[in-house]
C-alpha cells in the first residue's frame, strides 16, 4: 500500500486516479495544521472525503491533531519562507503514518499542484523518507492539472481560493482593505 497525504479534495482526484490506474492500493492521509481557519480545514476534509469515496480510497483524517499552534510555530520569524517548513511539517508526519501503518511508501497530492513549490515539496518529501526510513514516492502530478480541474468541478468538488495559512489567505484578500 502506498499512502498519500492529500491537502484538500481537488488535489487528490488524479493523484488517486494516476496511482489506481497504475495498480496501486491506496490509502489517504488528511493532515494539515497549516489549513486556517477551522471551518476551512473542515470544508476541505469534506471535499477530501467526496473524492475519496468516489474513488474508493480509505482514508485516515488526523482531525485530533489539527492544532495551528503546531504549523505557527514551525514558520514563526520564517514567514517569508513558510512553505518549506510548512511541507516539512506535514510530509514528516506523512512518512510517520506510513510507517505505522506499514505502506511500501508515501507520496503527496502537494505534487501535483502547480502553485506549490515543486522542488521543495520533493525536497521535503526525501527528507521526511530519510529521517523515518520509509521510502519517498516521487511522481510530477502536475500533467494531469487540468482534468482534475475539470473533474474536480464536474463532480461540484469544494475547490478552495487560497493556499491553506492564515498568511496565504491574507495576501488573497488583503486587497480587499485597499479599495
Ligand atoms: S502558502 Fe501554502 S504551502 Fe505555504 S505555508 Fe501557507 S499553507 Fe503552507
Amino acid at each position: 500500500m502506498l499512502l498519500v497525504h492529500a491537502c484538500c479534495g481537488p488535489c487528490a482526484v488524479t493523484v488517486f486516479q494516476t496511482l489506481l490506474a497504475g495498480g496501486e492500493r491506496v490509502a489517504g492521509f488528511y493532515y494539515n495544521p497549516n489549513i486556517h481557519p477551522l471551518t476551512e480545514y473542515l470544508r476541505r476534509r469534506e471535499a477530501l472525503a467526496l473524492v475519496a469515496g468516489r474513488l474508493g480510497v480509505a482514508v485516515t483524517f488526523a482531525d485530533s491533531e489539527y492544532d495551528p499552534t503546531v504549523f505557527l510555530r514551525q514558520t514563526a520569524f520564517r514567514e517569508k519562507d513558510r512553505c518549506a517548513p510548512c511541507y516539512a511539517l506535514r510530509l514528516d508526519r506523512a512518512a510517520l503514518e506510513a510507517k505505522r501503518q506499514g505502506a511500501r511508501g508515501f507520496t503527496t497530492t502537494l505534487l501535483y499542484s502547480k502553485y506549490q513549490n515543486h522542488e521543495a515539496v520533493r525536497a521535503a518529501g526525501e527528507e521526511a523518507s530519510r529521517a523515518h526510513g520509509v521510502a519517498f514516492v516521487y511522481e510530477d502530478f502536475r500533467p494531469g492539472w487540468d482534468e482534475g480541474v475539470r473533474l474536480s468541478k464536474e463532480w461540484e468538488i469544494y475547490r478552495q481560493p487560497y493556499c491553506g495559512c492564515i498568511y496565504s489567505e491574507f495576501e488573497r484578500y488583503r486587497k480587499k482593505l485597499l479599495r
